[in-house]
């Protein structure tokens, strides 16, 4: 074993593709990878995505997307994070579908297309509540007509219409319900102006999981394909079972050194942990540096040798330290820092909770320093994690 690594498990991802294909369908599916994968890995993810059936990949930025088709990906690709000026051609070129929700980027996108000799793909964003991107709805009827001009030039072809959810995880909450009626209305103005998109989706994996009425022809699943809850406490438990969602990462080390601790001694900087009786603590060589929260200090707990050990005093840079309760297990020791928590190693959920936040936070953020292998549980034995 490494020093430090994250082993992610390909079989999961596969086993998460293949159910919430099933689950969506007729709605085809989009496995979201931006982000290196949510950290899982890019180029590995999508491979094995679209192997599993991914009708559709997704990504933030159109680097992104181009490290996709120079890894050899072909097939529906759309990235949504770009602003004026972006290399278009680049994008049109290597058949990225791309994203518009102004004028002068549906002009910027099929004058990319003039240039190339190719009809661009083109995605309108419309903004139903999130305000954050998309085209707010004032600019719906001029947007579209302008979109449907360019179609019908055969300039550019818009593939789809779509938009995004502020409170998925929330079934309850009253925006989806106004965000599903402002998303009907684009439509009809859509198809007012002529427009066809052959798919409208609005899905996250929170309402894929949860809101099947919010399905469309598309969903975009990001989250739940690296086998994490996007919805905890309201995702139904078939879905999260022992049948449902596997997590895919593993984030493990080798314990460097356990050593007595007396009573009143504190550990680590600032003395933030004082022994209230004699212990041991162990060193884990990974910190901050890779990702580990800062705030995991005294919060979060991780799995060494069978047990749940908790972190005791700041997480420094590079490393920090747990408390063994007594044991003195060697060098060398298993550490699993979060897993799918077959052997009752905390989860990346079990971590967002210490620390006030979501599991996307904590597979995306580590990295660092870490190691990365891929794992195909559903292949041999030896490479198992
Ligand atoms: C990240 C992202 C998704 C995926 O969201 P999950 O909650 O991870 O499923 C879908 N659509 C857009 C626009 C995104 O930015």
């Amino acid at each position: 074993m490494h020093r430090a690594e994250i082993v992610v498990d390909l079989a999961a991802i596969r086993h998460n593709v293949g159910l919430l294909k099933e689950l969506a369908a007729p709605a085809r599916l989009m496995t979201v990878v931006k982000a290196d994968g949510y950290g899982h890995g890019m180029v590995e993810v999508a491979q094995v995505a679209r192997e599993a059936g991914a009708d559709w990949l997704g990504v933030a930025t159109l680097d992104e997307a181009l490290s996709l088709r120079a890894s050899g990906d072909h097939g529906p690709l759309l990235c949504w994070l770009t602003a004026p000026g972006e290399d278009y051609a680049a994008g049109v070129a290597a058949d990225v579908d791309l994203t518009a929700a102004t004028e002068a980027e549906l002009d910027e996108i099929a004058a990319a297309g003039d240039s190339v000799g190719t009809v661009p793909r083109v995605h309108v964003k419309v903004d139903t509540g999130l305000r954050r991107g998309g085209a707010p709805r004032a600019d719906w009827h001029d947007l579209f007509a302008c979109a449907s001009d360019l179609h019908r030039e055969r300039r550019l072809r818009v593939v789809g219409l779509w938009s995004h959810l502020v409170a998925a995880d929330n079934p309850d909450h009253p925006a989806n319900h106004a965000q599903q009626a402002a998303f009907e209305d684009a439509l009809s103005l859509a198809a007012s102006a002529g427009l066809e998109p052959e798919v409208r989706h609005i899905a996250n994996s929170a309402a894929t999981l949860v809101s099947p009425s919010f399905r469309y022809d598309l969903v975009r699943c990001g989250i739940a394909t690296y086998g994490l809850d996007p919805a905890p406490g309201v995702t139904p438990a078939r879905l999260t079972g022992s049948d449902g969602l596997r997590p895919a990462m593993t984030v493990r080390a080798s314990l460097s050194l356990s050593k007595p601790v007396a009573t009143g001694e504190g550990v680590s900087y600032g003395h933030t942990w004082i022994a209230d009786h004699d212990t041991t603590v162990g060193l884990v060589p990974a910190g901050y540096a890779e990702g580990i929260p800062r705030a995991a200090g005294n919060t979060a707990s991780v799995w060494v040798d069978g047990e749940v050990r908790p972190i005791r005093g700041r997480v420094c840079m590079d490393q920090f330290m747990v408390d063994l309760e007594g044991d003195l297990p060697p060098s060398g020791t298993e550490v699993v820092l979060f897993g799918p928590g077959d052997r009752g190693e905390p989860t990346a959920q079990d971590w967002a909770v210490a620390l006030d936040t979501i599991n996307y936070e904590i597979v995306t953020r580590v990295g660092g320093r870490l190691a990365r292998h891929h794992v195909d549980t559903a292949c041999a034995p030896e490479e198992r994690p």
